[in-house]
């Protein structure tokens, strides 16, 4: 018989790099599967709680900004300072492979190839096989036998699409970015600051991007609109931005999932985790600091399971996440649908930027993830001000 792993992860972006680390180092036989061979196209814009939480080294913050840009479509331009903390800059290539090597130092086994099709044996457990590369262009198919699965796999997840109910009516948006050599010594671009443009000229319904990287630099859009051209308005943002003449390293692009799937796990022996159970953070695009924390619950959940003996604790995962950061997601989803509606809203949606208290209150819930209590008046005052922005009481 061949051996029986306690857990075979199928992904290792940070979700599943997360989650075999996790249970490798409560001793569990796990088996980090992934196809490898393209970097996760990314922002890479991780924040201080993520930084602390999974112990990421400083080393691999290629840069750390210290203020942010709003940019509005009559070009208003609110610069907001980030007291106390920074938004981390990753190369998701790096990153990564650093959570892979980790989870491997800790135990896990690793394995490169395509994930294609989970079976059962006939004493009920499950097989998970998979393609690898044979070095003359041709595929072998392996499988291995796994107590329990982590679906991993990222937005448009195999490993979803044939063990969790549901999935197939995940909606995406699509995001695109394009990898930039950063101009040497040009005062018009700070490289402690990320800009971010609310323009519809932009993107209809999301926003554009500058984001510094050191050497590089990122320059994306999204939006859920099919027919909108991303990668003309990425071309439009960087004139816009002056950075047209530069470099360009790398064009790349990937969906992004709008919502949490209702249901992460079978029931039985397979729990979905980060982009694949679809938590990417509305209105920010955020999707890595969930996707490790999601990692992080199936990790538990599967750990519960294992030690129980009972497969209703796969439900953990989704209940302990939605739990933590449920409301957040809910706000969020409201603002985007609310104020990246239209060029009349995003304008004021900047200048209510202007406001102490809502940059206070941004960056903390950012970098924190948390929604901030300690000062309920800035809440009422915020709340206050809103009304005001949306009755037109303030002019932008
Ligand atoms: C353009 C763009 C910009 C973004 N910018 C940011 C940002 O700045 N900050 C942020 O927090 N989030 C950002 N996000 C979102 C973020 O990238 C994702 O939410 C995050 O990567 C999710 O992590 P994950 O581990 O769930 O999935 P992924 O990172 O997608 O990892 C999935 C892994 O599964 C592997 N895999 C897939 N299919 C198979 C298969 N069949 N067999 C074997 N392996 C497989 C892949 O190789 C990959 O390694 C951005 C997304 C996009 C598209």
């Amino acid at each position: 018989m061949d051996t029986t792993y306690d857990v075979v992860v199928v992904g290792a972006g940070p979700a599943g790099a997360t989650a075999a680390n996790e249970l490798a180092q409560n001793g569990h036989h796990v088996l980090m599967l992934d196809r490898m061979g393209r970097i996760k196209p990314c922002g890479g814009a991780i924040p201080p709680r993520l930084i602390k939480d999974f112990e990421i080294p400083d080393h691999l913050l290629v840069a750390k900004s210290r203020k942010a840009r709003m940019i509005s479509p009559k070009d208003n331009r609110v610069d907001i300072p980030i007291e106390g903390g920074f938004v981390g800059m990753v190369n998701r290539n790096e990153f990564d492979e650093w959570l892979r090597q980790r989870a491997v130092g800790h135990g896990a086994h690793r394995e490169q190839g395509t994930f294609e099709r989970l079976t059962q044996d006939m004493d009920g457990v499950r097989r998970v096989h998979f393609g690898v590369r044979d070095g003359r262009d041709g595929m072998q198919m392996k499988s291995v036998r796994a107590r329990f699965v982590v679906g991993a796999d990222g937005a448009k997840s195999e490993v979803a699409k044939q063990a969790i109910e549901g999935a197939e009516k995940t909606k995406y948006v699509f995001a695109y970015h394009e990898i930039v050599k950063a101009p040497a010594a040009d005062p018009s671009h700070d490289p402690d600051r990320c800009d971010v443009y609310y323009r519809g000229s932009l993107s209809p319904d999301f926003y554009g991007w500058v984001f510094p990287h050191g050497d590089t630099m990122s320059i994306g859009t999204g939006s859920a609109d099919k027919g909108y051209s991303l990668k003309s308005a990425v071309t439009r943002l960087r004139e816009t931005a002056g950075l047209g003449h530069v470099e360009t390293l790398r064009k790349e692009g990937a969906p992004i999932p709008i919502k949490p799937l209702p249901k992460w796990d079978n029931e039985r022996d397979v729990v979905l985790a980060g982009d694949a159970a679809g938590v990417v953070a509305p209105a920010s695009g955020e999707g890595i600091y969930y996707a490790m924390v999601g990692g992080r619950f199936a990790a538990e959940a599967v750990r519960e399971c294992l030690l129980s003996g009972n497969p209703q604790k796969l439900k953990l995962a989704r209940k302990r996440f939605m739990k933590l950061h449920g409301q957040v997601f809910w706000v969020l989803g409201i603002m985007q649908y609310f104020w990246y509606i239209n060029d009349k809203r995003r304008e004021r949606f900047v200048k209510i930027c202007e406001d102490k208290d809502v940059q206070k209150l941004t960056f903390d819930a950012y970098m924190n993830k948390e929604l901030v209590r300690k000062d309920p008046m800035a809440h009422v005052r915020i709340f206050f001000k809103d009304l005001a922005h949306l009755f037109g009481m303030i002019r932008t």
